[in-house]
């Protein structure tokens, strides 16, 4: 369980004193690499996949990753941002892909 980050996508927020996902997490996880200047996530398993960082960042830098027992097979489940919604993409295994679209739940800004 976690979030990761595509270093090619987080700009660190220019122009912001706090980055929009350091902001958004209730539990604080989400620090700023001093060398590379790119959010992650310093605690993985306290992590509670709320989502909130992933919906705050506005350049889909942040993707949960998070294994999810549905018995008997293992599903991995990759949430990315696609523009205002969440595409879930389960992998039930390597070769198999069922990709969800939803809509944002609420607006925010
Ligand atoms: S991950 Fe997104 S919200 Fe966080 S610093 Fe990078 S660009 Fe900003
Ligand atoms: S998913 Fe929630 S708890 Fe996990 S790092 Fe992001 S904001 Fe914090």
């Amino acid at each position: 369980m976690g979030v990761t980050t595509d270093k090619r996508l987080c700009d660190n927020c220019p122009g912001r004193e706090l980055q929009l996902c350091v902001a958004a997490c209730p539990g604080n996880l989400i620090d700023i690499d001093p060398q590379l200047l790119r959010a992650f996530c310093r605690d993985q398993r306290a992590c509670r996949l709320c989502l909130a960082c992933v919906k705050a960042c506005p350049r889909g830098a942040l993707t949960p990753v998070l294994p999810v027992e549905c018995a008997p097979v293992t599903v991995e489940v990759r949430i990315e941002t696609v523009g205002g919604g969440l595409r879930w993409t389960l992998r039930p295994d390597a070769e198999d892909e069922l990709i969800l679209t939803t809509e944002a739940a609420g607006d925010d800004a």
